[in-house]
């Protein structure tokens, strides 16, 4: 046998051996313990080698060290029913089997032409396929691209932001490039020339306008004051009257807007003023609707992104609601010009996205590509990477397989999920919710009354009678213990925030997996009910 066709084979062993290693844990995934045992941890770190081996230690070897000794220390059911850490979606069958096919092809999606591969079309068409699924027009969002996660889609929406108020401010010449000339030096341009107002920013937001030469300080990055009645809507009157001083000294003003505060999953409302604020004012909208943008695939919740088609850019993410595997976020902007400017070659003549590069024979930096297929511009000029990976597979064969009727099923669950948790919590002595919907009463009959929690977020505490109380004084909250019991049964997985000054948990909703039956609800109560108990037993 010539060493070729043995290597082959040893290949198509270890596949075999993969896959039905993935099959029998997909099997168990269902009732795996959520985490590993902190012990595991350390065993599985204190076996990596010191060094790189100076002799491989072949596939074989490899494979089964992963497998055995690796893995079994690294988050073992993250993707699992139970896990509601975060926001960390799962991984759709589809999804999961077209991700393992598209590793096989290693495909670069950046290095096509329009006779070479279809690659490019299929992620035009995934993301045209996001937008159906949510309802929004395709026309609001011409412009589009995959990203490795909302962080990524900031940091693009904050450079479009960036580029588009240089090129407007009155302190320069009409078209100011940033992406081509860099900070621009002008005696007249406040300092700083751009300010991000928000109400509570992402993080991912203020690492983003860091990286872009905005500025990710407290100095650039500024809270707008809430709505007298809804916290977790703009004050509209305030942001008028910024917006109008800002424009009086010529600064530019990016507005972001999260749809889904990330500690309780609510909405403000009033996103339709805002933009019709910033449209008049000529600030740039960018919406983060990393998780929240899904509530827009329920026709019920529909109302809660009421405006979102307006925002001049929008960041989702595919790896979380929408259960594809990491790493996958979802960047739009209205022009499809937009982004090609910022990416694409420096040109003098017109927008580089209008160089129809039929004749170029070779792809790389420097190459005008122009359009692939219809009207898709060259990927090369839509991203912050030159190399990679053809991520739109999984999100396509996640969306095709599962339809719009599946997707809705999947977030409807999840939310009901959710709700349910929520009444338990909220009717349990030794607990408080913490997060339910501003109009929901307890015990009414009213059937117009809002959901108990507004989507697939419940932010829990400790009653004050219950071995875990709330305090703001620093040592003394319960609600550290409270997640730390919860996720040391490792029968679910809970993240610790903080709400109004006080420590919370915090558990949501967004696995394909959780709620199939009734055993992942049965599961939480009796964590919920064991922790307590436990906790007086030791008092
Ligand atoms: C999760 C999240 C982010 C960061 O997304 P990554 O995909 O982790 O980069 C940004 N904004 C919001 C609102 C989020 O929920």
């Amino acid at each position: 046998m010539s060493n070729r066709q043995a290597a082959d084979d040893e290949f198509a062993r270890l596949l075999a051996l993969v896959t039905s290693h993935l099959a029998d844990r997909n099997a168990t995934l269902d009732t795996l313990p959520t985490t590993p045992t902190a012990h595991a941890v350390r065993a599985a770190v204190a076996t990596l080698p010191s060094s790189l081996p100076a002799n491989g230690w072949t596939a074989p070897t490899t494979i089964d060290y992963l497998v055995k000794t690796l893995l079994p220390g690294c988050l073992t059911a993250q993707n699992g029913p139970r896990y509601f850490g975060f926001v960390t979606g799962g991984v759709t069958p589809a999804a999961q089997l077209a991700e393992t096919l598209l590793t096989g092809y290693d495909e670069n999606v950046t290095l096509t032409l329009p006779d070479t591969s279809a690659a490019t079309a299929v992620e035009a068409k995934a993301l045209e396929m996001v937008l159906d699924l949510l309802n929004i027009p395709r026309e609001s969002f011409a412009g589009r691209t995959i990203t490795t996660g909302a962080t990524g889609s900031n940091v693009l929406g904050m450079a479009c932001a960036r580029d588009y108020l240089y090129a407007n401010s009155p302190h320069l010449p009409q078209g100011y490039s940033y992406a081509q000339s860099g900070p621009p030096s002008s005696p007249t341009l406040p300092s700083p020339p751009i300010v991000v107002l928000g109400l509570h920013p992402h993080f991912s937001i203020l690492k983003a306008a860091a990286l872009v030469g905005i500025g990710g300080g407290p100095g650039v990055i500024q809270s707008l004051p809430a709505d007298a009645d809804d916290e977790l809507a703009i004050d509209i009157a305030a942001l008028h009257a910024r917006l109008a001083a800002e424009k009086e000294v010529g600064r530019g003003v990016i507005v972001t807007y999260g749809l889904g505060e990330v500690n309780t999953g609510g909405f403000g409302r009033g996103l339709g003023n805002v933009a019709a604020l910033c449209k008049e004012y000529g600030a740039w909208l960018h919406v983060d609707g990393a998780f929240g943008g899904f509530a827009g695939v329920l026709p019920e919740l529909q109302h809660l992104v009421d405006g979102i088609e307006l925002a001049n850019s929008l960041t989702l993410d595919g790896h979380k609601w929408l259960n594809v595997p990491y790493d996958c976020g979802l960047f739009f902007t209205r022009d499809i010009g937009t982004l090609p400017a910022l990416l694409g070659p420096p040109s003098g003549s017109g927008p580089a996205y209008l160089q129809t590069g039929s004749s170029s024979t070779a792809v790389g930096a420097g190459e005008s590509q122009g359009f692939v297929h219809d009207h898709v511009p060259s990927p090369l000029f839509l991203n912050i990477e030159n190399s990679r990976r053809f991520r739109a597979l999984p999100l396509f064969a996640s969306l095709v397989s599962l339809g719009k009727d599946g997707y809705i099923e999947i977030i409807r669950r999840n939310n009901a999920f959710a709700q349910r948790v929520a009444y338990y919590i909220a009717e349990h002595p030794n607990y408080v919710l913490l997060n339910a919907s501003p109009g929901w009463v307890a015990g009414s009959m009213d059937r117009d009354q809002p959901p108990i929690v507004p989507l697939n977020i419940v932010l829990f505490g400790g009653s004050a009678t219950s071995p875990f109380p709330p305090s703001d004084v620093p040592g003394q909250d319960g609600a550290p213990a409270l997640t730390a019991a919860i996720n040391a049964t490792r029968r679910m997985y809970v993240s610790g925030t903080k709400w109004r000054g006080v420590g919370a948990v915090r558990l949501a909703v967004s696995n394909w997996r959780t709620g199939r039956d009734g055993e992942d609800f049965d599961a939480v109560k009796r964590v919920l009910d064991k922790v307590v108990v436990e906790a007086c037993k030791k008092e």
